[in-house]
């Protein structure tokens, strides 16, 4: 038998999990000034700009957008790693949650011509417990992703499916997809495909690790079907407690 200590390794890895929480912090307050800022340009509050400068502010806009976009994800990653990435669930909805962020995508739907269906199902959804932020975020992450690694007028489907006792979700494009050798690290932290990499689409490689933790945390399963320039489908499935009043009805 052999023993190896890890208590050395262990604690460099903490260390680097704090030291990232940290910086992700810090970094924070700045960044959101600086959007208020240039919000207060973009919008004329400081006096009128001209056309050009307000394309110029506007791209800077977006770019800091991004950077608090993945100082979000960074956040979120060591609160996974930490184990501090608690849940509140609630009895919710699910079709709702969908709604809502297919309603944050409407205007990159439609500067995409992207054809965007939402396949709901015929009978009414059981309420599930979810943690609602967190749910979100899981599908947002799955819906940003087929629609920005899909050209424009591609097509974007969700589709809904209860079953018995879980409700699937399936997130289909018909994008540029992920190369067979590298699908088995698809769900792992900041990995981004060649071909993703290549086309210059932007990404910060956290998302399906984040979205793989909510459903995971949630009881659910996560994976995906994938063809190089054909097209994704990113499937999960979030089980459903049978509720005693249910039960009782059908008594
Ligand atoms: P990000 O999209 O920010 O890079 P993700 O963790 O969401 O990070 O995705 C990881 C990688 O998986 C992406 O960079 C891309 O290469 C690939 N990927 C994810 N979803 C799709 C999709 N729908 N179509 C093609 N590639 C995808």
């Amino acid at each position: 038998m052999i023993l190896h200590d890890i208590t050395r390794e262990k604690m460099i890895e903490r260390m680097k999990t704090e030291f990232v929480s940290l910086s992700a912090h810090q970094l924070r307050t700045p960044l959101s000034a600086i959007k208020w800022t240039l919000r207060m340009l973009l919008d004329g509050d400081l006096g009128e700009i001209t056309k050009e400068q307000k394309e110029y502010i506007g791209k800077t806009y977006e770019s800091n957008e991004r950077m608090i976009d993945l100082i979000n994800d960074l956040l979120n990653v060591t609160r996974i790693e930490e184990g501090r990435y608690l849940y509140e669930p609630t009895l919710t909805d699910f079709q709702a949650i969908v709604q809502f962020v297919i309603n944050s995508f409407k205007e990159e739907i439609k500067k995409k011509r992207i054809k965007f269906e939402f396949k709901k199902t015929e009978e009414k959804l059981p309420e599930v417990k979810v943690d609602v932020e967190k749910m979100r975020l899981a599908v947002q992450n799955l819906l940003n992703n087929a629609i920005s690694y899909t050209p424009s007028g591609g097509e974007v489907t969700i589709s809904l499916k209860y079953d018995k006792d879980k409700i699937e979700v399936a997130v289909k494009d018909t994008g540029i997809g992920i190369p067979q050798d590298q699908q088995e690290r698809v769900f792992s932290k900041f990995f981004r495909a060649t071909n993703a990499i290549r086309k210059e689409t932007k990404g910060t490689g956290l998302g399906l690790y984040i979205a793989k933790n909510i459903i995971e945390a949630h009881g659910g399963k996560i994976w995906f079907e994938s063809k190089e320039d054909k097209g994704s489908t990113f499937y999960f499935t979030l089980p459903v407690e049978k509720r005693f009043e249910e039960f009782l009805k059908r008594l």
